[in-house]
């Protein structure tokens, strides 16, 4: 095949064009990088009362950002502050699985948590987990300085105010020493998906030190809220091929088929633990599951799953984010004469974030309906609207998006 000059150049202007198209993309996005004088956060003031409020925008230091957010998820974390305020924070932005645009950088930023160079019209997202330490999971709301950082987006509010993910700009102050990621290579709702998807990575990690997990085990994932459709997600991209996914509910069952799982079984067809547990075995030539995530939030919950565990198998346990109270088993027929390997799970690690990045990315790439986990979406002044339907437990994820 010839090729000549003009053709050349057009191949030429065309590998330079797509190779200078983030910058311009960046560059008309610039006219949406004139910072206006003052913004808007959602103050939870109240139980179930958020209000708008517009301040100043702070100034910005050598070692802060000015963030243009563009979405954020609500998390169960979120939704218990608007409901009853456990950690006492009130009045407080809330607001932590957020997004945005970097539209003002201290000269002394130049890398993100992970030493990606990180600058003006990147995409960001923070992580409420600031230490490389395995044994620390979670932030610990009663020693709020530990390792000298705060959680944004669970910091009371002061006369800073821009603290919380749910307002039109956020700022990150590099003296608080928080962690953020450059996630520019991520689409919008996979970049608001980060942070529930990063606690079934912590999840998976855990249930991998069993031994007991492998490509062809037989897994059962009970439970499809996001957590265990995530979960499903996450073992399909692992390459995990037999899944069954048990829930109460057909539509999110479909879903979970969508996302992985082979087969599903909902548990209003059955009578019972015992009956439900014939039902999987049923599914699987008379196996019953080598490994089961347990993802609801339910006391019966825990106690069925043993019923669908095979002797030595494994289950990890993650469902009970919070208290959800006590769980009636037998430890004999249960744990002891099956030899269970059982791990528990909470939140996740720095590493597992990092971690969750590159998931997103290769379950886009197998065509998981990924970003269908985000159900609903609410403009910042209809924040009120989406807190009411995330209490309401109809939709999946709920998200809060920018409206300026
Ligand atoms: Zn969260």
């Amino acid at each position: 095949m010839d090729i000549n000059a003009a053709q050349v150049e057009e191949i030429v202007k065309q590998v330079l064009g797509s190779l200078s198209a983030p910058v311009t993309a960046s560059a008309s996005s610039s006219a949406s990088r004139e910072i206006p004088k003052t913004a808007r956060v959602a103050v939870l003031t109240d139980l179930e009362k958020i209000e708008l409020k517009e301040y100043p925008i702070p100034e910005i230091g050598d070692d802060d950002i000015l963030v243009k957010v563009e979405g954020t998820g609500i998390c169960g974390t979120d939704a218990h502050e608007y409901k009853r305020d456990p950690f006492g924070l009130i009045p407080v932005v809330l607001g932590h699985e957020g997004t945005g645009e970097i539209v003002k950088i201290g000269k002394n930023v130049k890398v993100d948590s992970a030493g990606k160079p990180i600058g003006l019209g990147d995409k960001i997202v923070t992580c409420m987990i600031f230490k490389d330490n395995p044994d620390i999971t979670m932030f610990d709301l009663n020693k709020q300085n530990v390792g000298g950082a705060d959680v944004y987006g669970l910091l009371p509010d002061d006369a800073d105010h821009f603290k919380g993910w749910f307002a039109d700009y956020i700022v990150i102050r590099g003296a608080l020493g928080s962690t953020f990621f450059n996630v520019s290579d991520l689409d919008l709702d996979s970049r608001i998906l980060i942070e529930p998807c990063a606690v079934l990575i912590h999840a998976v990690e855990r249930a991998k030190t069993t031994g007991i997990l492998k490509f062809n085990s037989r897994v059962v994932v009970q439970g499809c809220g996001p957590i265990g459709l995530i979960c499903i997600a996450i073992l399909k991209t692992m390459g995990v091929a037999n899944i069954i996914a048990v829930d109460g509910n057909q539509g999110r069952l479909d879903f979970a088929k969508r996302l992985g799982a082979t087969d599903s079984v909902n548990f209003q067809d059955y009578n019972g633990a015992e009956d439900m547990a014939n039902g999987i075995a049923k599914k699987w030539d008379g196996h019953l599951a080598d490994f089961a995530f347990q993802c609801t939030g339910s006391p019966v919950g825990h106690a069925n799953i043993y019923k669908f565990i095979r002797n030595g198998g494994g289950l990890c346990e993650l469902g009970f984010f919070i208290n959800g109270g006590d769980a009636t088993i037998n430890p004999h027929f249960d744990i002891c004469s099956k030899e269970i390997t059982t791990v528990g799970s909470w939140v996740y690690t720095l590493r597992d974030y990092a971690t969750t990045f590159d998931f997103l990315k290769s379950a886009k790439s197998i065509g998981l309906p990924l970003n269908e986990l985000i159900s609903d979406k609410y403009p910042l002044s209809k924040i009120d609207d989406g807190f009411k339907k995330n209490l309401a437990m109809t939709g999946l994820k709920i998200a809060i998006m920018a409206d300026r």
